[in-house]
């Protein structure tokens, strides 16, 4: 191509460079920047955590009867695993690129979920909010035991089944 067809064609397209930094940069739809989880939609399923390559997204029980979903942007690849996996859309990919900091804290973002201790064994096993979000999932028979932990769920199980062949009369 001459340098007179260059220079025209390079004027017939246009500006094509940004003034970003010097004004802020629209970036497209779809754009996957910053996870944000928001607490109030929060379950603390443990779905994004499973899902999350990095394990930037922990989820743990405090011991206290709290569940900490915990979130580290250090770690995040923004691969959007996490929203695609979350049953209430609690946690969404933002438009918000720019991350850097001077301070560590401002990576994380930390939900704490109140959990609900086992009728039985008094232990805590999940959080009010997953165990209301299933319960319409349950079958009748499922719900009256919604208040048992795994353990002792099972323990009950199998107790019915054995008294239903007949060996409760040799309990
Ligand atoms: S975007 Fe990917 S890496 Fe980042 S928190 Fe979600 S699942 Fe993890
Ligand atoms: S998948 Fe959604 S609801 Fe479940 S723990 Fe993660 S952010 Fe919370």
């Amino acid at each position: 191509m001459g340098r007179f067809k260059l220079i025209t064609k390079a004027i017939s397209i246009g500006k094509v460079t940004e003034k970003y930094p010097f004004a802020p940069l629209e970036v497209p739809e779809g754009f996957r920047g910053k996870p944000v989880i928001d607490p109030e939609k929060c379950i603390g399923c443990t779905s994004c955590s499973n899902a999350c390559p990095p394990q930037a997204l922990k989820v743990y029980d405090l011991g206290n009867g709290v569940r900490v979903v915990h979130l580290f942007i250090g770690r995040c690849i923004f691969c959007a695993r996490c929203q695609d996996v979350c049953p209430t859309g609690a946690i969404k990919l933002t438009k918000e690129f720019e991350l850097a900091t001077l301070s560590e804290e401002d990576l994380h973002q930390i939900v704490e979920l109140q959990m609900v201790r086992c009728e039985e064994c008094e232990r805590p096993f999940d959080t009010f909010r997953h165990l209301l979000y299933s319960a319409k999932e349950l079958q009748p028979w499922e719900r009256e035991m919604m208040l048992l932990c795994p353990e002792c769920k099972s323990r009950r199980v199998s107790e019915r089944l054995i008294f239903a062949r007949g060996g409760g009369r040799h309990v």
